[in-house]
C-alpha cells in the first residue's frame, strides 16, 4: 500500500510540474495592437497566450497578467496577427536558371528544398499559406509534419496538385485531364490524397509557353464537373484565370476564389463581388518591383514577354477590383519571404494594394483576417482575439497608419511559441 501511494505520489508530482512548465502563460506587452476586426489601434497593449492560444488581448489597463507568466516585452513595437499568404507554391521553380537548378530533383530533395521554404516563410513573418497546386503531394506530407510540431513551418492549407487540362497551364508535354470525365476523376483524386481546396487553371498563364493568358482554355462542361464533385465534398475550387470570359463562366458554375485575374474586366468584378467570389491578385508577378527577382533567375525572353503583356491589365484590374469593392485576400506566387524591393514578396504585395486604391488598414486586412474568412478559419486565426491561436508578428511602427511598418517586422510567435525575435 505504501509502495502505491509513494509511486501515485511521484506521479502526481511529475505531472504536475510537466504541465506548470507546459501551461505556464506567456504575456506580450508592446507599445501597441492592431485590431483588424474593429479597425481601430489599441495603445499599450497586453497580449495573454495560454496552451497556444490568445487567452484575453487589449489594453494594460483591461488585462488581467497571471502570476507566474513569462514575459516578452517587445517596447515601442506593435503587435500584428500573423500575415497569411495565400498563393504559395514551395515547390516554385520558374522558367530559366531556377528551373534548371531543380531539374532531376528527386522526391527527397524536393521534400527538403520545400521543408526550406516554409521555415523562411514563417521567419518572414507569414504564419499561414494556402498552397493553390503544389508538387507530388510533398507539401500534404510537410503539412503533416508542421501540425506534429517536427518541422518548423505555417499552417499549410493545400489544393495538393492543380486540376488541368492537356495544353493549358501549368502542363507540360503530356496529356492531362479532357473533359469532364476525366476531371472528375482528377479531382476526386486530389480530395482523397488530402486537397482542402481544389485549384483549376481555365486560362494560359505566364509561366507556360503555350495557351493565351487571356484566353478560356478550359470549357464549360470541365469546369461545372470540377466544382460539382468538389461541392459533394464540401470543398471550394479556386481558378487561375487571365482570362475576364472563361472568369465569367466560372462564377456562373460557382467557384469561390479567383487567381491574378490579368485581364479582369469591371463586368466580371461586378460579378464576382455580387457572388461573393475572392479575389487573390498576386499583382507582384507582373510589376517592376519584381524584375530584379526575374533577372536573379534568369526568365528568358519568352517569360519577360508574357509578364509585360499581363502588367498593365493586371494592375487596372486591381485597381478596379477595390473600387468594385471585391473581397481580395493576398496572395503573391513568390516565396512568401522572396526579397523584393528591400522587404518579402508578402510585403511588397501589401504595399501595391495601398498603391491601387486600399487603405492601409484595407491591405493589413487582406493578409490577415480576410485570408482567414477566405479559409471559413475565422474562429481560430486572422485577429488578436481571445481564443484563437497566437499566431502574431511585431514591427516597428503602426501598420494601419503606414502598411510599409510591415518592413521592419522582427519578431515571430506562432501557437504561442516564439520563433524569432530579433530585439532580444
Ligand atoms: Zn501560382
Amino acid at each position: 500500500m505504501r509502495t502505491i501511494l509513494i509511486t501515485l505520489s511521484f506521479f502526481l508530482l511529475t505531472a504536475v510540474a510537466s504541465l506548470s512548465a507546459e501551461e505556464r502563460p506567456t504575456v506580450l506587452r508592446a507599445a501597441g495592437m492592431v485590431d483588424v476586426l474593429e479597425g481601430r489601434s489599441i495603445r499599450d497593449a497586453v497580449v495573454v497566450i495560454e496552451n497556444g492560444r490568445i487567452a484575453a488581448a487589449g489594453n494594460a489597463a483591461d488585462v488581467d497578467v497571471p502570476e507566474g507568466a513569462d514575459v516578452v516585452d517587445l517596447g515601442d513595437r506593435w503587435l500584428v496577427p500573423g500575415l497569411m499568404n495565400m498563393h504559395v507554391h514551395l515547390g516554385l521553380a520558374l522558367p530559366g536558371l531556377m528551373a534548371a537548378q531543380h531539374a532531376g530533383e528527386n522526391k527527397a530533395q524536393l521534400v527538403l528544398r520545400m521543408a526550406d521554404v516554409a521555415r523562411e516563410s514563417l521567419l518572414s513573418g507569414v504564419t499561414t499559406v494556402r498552397l493553390p497546386g503544389d508538387r507530388r503531394h510533398a507539401d500534404l506530407a510537410l503539412r503533416e509534419a508542421i501540425e506534429r510540431g517536427t518541422l518548423p513551418g505555417p499552417r499549410i492549407i493545400s489544393s495538393g496538385q492543380g486540376v488541368g487540362i492537356t495544353g493549358g497551364h501549368g502542363s507540360s508535354l503530356e496529356f492531362r485531364n479532357d473533359g469532364p470525365y476525366e476531371l472528375r476523376k482528377a479531382t476526386r483524386y486530389q480530395i482523397r490524397a488530402g486537397a482542402e481546396w481544389i485549384k483549376i487553371s481555365i486560362s494560359g498563364g505566364i509561366a507556360t509557353p503555350v495557351g493565351g493568358i487571356g484566353e478560356p482554355l478550359m470549357t464549360r462542361d470541365e469546369i461545372e464537373a470540377v466544382v460539382d464533385i468538389a461541392n459533394r465534398h464540401g470543398i471550394k475550387v479556386t481558378a487561375h484565370s487571365g482570362s475576364a470570359e472563361a472568369t465569367r463562366v466560372a462564377v456562373e458554375a460557382g467557384i469561390s476564389g479567383v487567381e491574378h485575374g490579368y485581364f479582369l474586366d469591371r463586368d466580371v468584378l461586378r460579378l464576382m463581388r455580387e457572388r461573393g467570389v475572392w479575389y487573390v491578385p498576386t499583382i507582384v508577378v507582373s510589376q517592376p518591383a519584381t524584375f530584379d527577382f526575374f533577372e536573379r533567375i534568369g526568365s528568358p525572353d519568352w517569360y519577360m514577354e508574357r509578364v509585360y503583356e499581363v502588367g498593365q491589365d493586371h494592375w487596372r484590374a486591381l485597381e478596379m477590383a477595390v473600387e468594385e469593392g471585391v473581397l481580395i485576400a493576398l496572395g503573391s506566387d513568390q516565396h512568401p519571404h522572396e526579397p523584393n524591393d528591400g522587404t518579402t514578396a508578402t510585403i511588397r504585395e501589401a504595399e501595391y494594394y495601398v498603391e491601387a486604391g486600399m487603405t492601409s488598414l484595407q491591405a493589413l486586412q487582406a493578409a490577415t483576417i480576410q485570408s482567414a474568412r477566405m479559409l471559413d478559419k475565422e474562429d481560430e486565426i486572422g485577429s488578436l482575439s481571445p481564443g484563437k491561436y497566437a499566431d502574431i508578428v511585431a514591427v516597428e511602427g503602426n501598420p494601419i497608419d503606414d502598411i510599409s511598418a510591415l518592413r521592419t517586422l522582427g519578431f515571430v510567435m506562432k501557437g504561442g511559441k516564439v520563433y524569432r525575435n530579433d530585439w532580444e
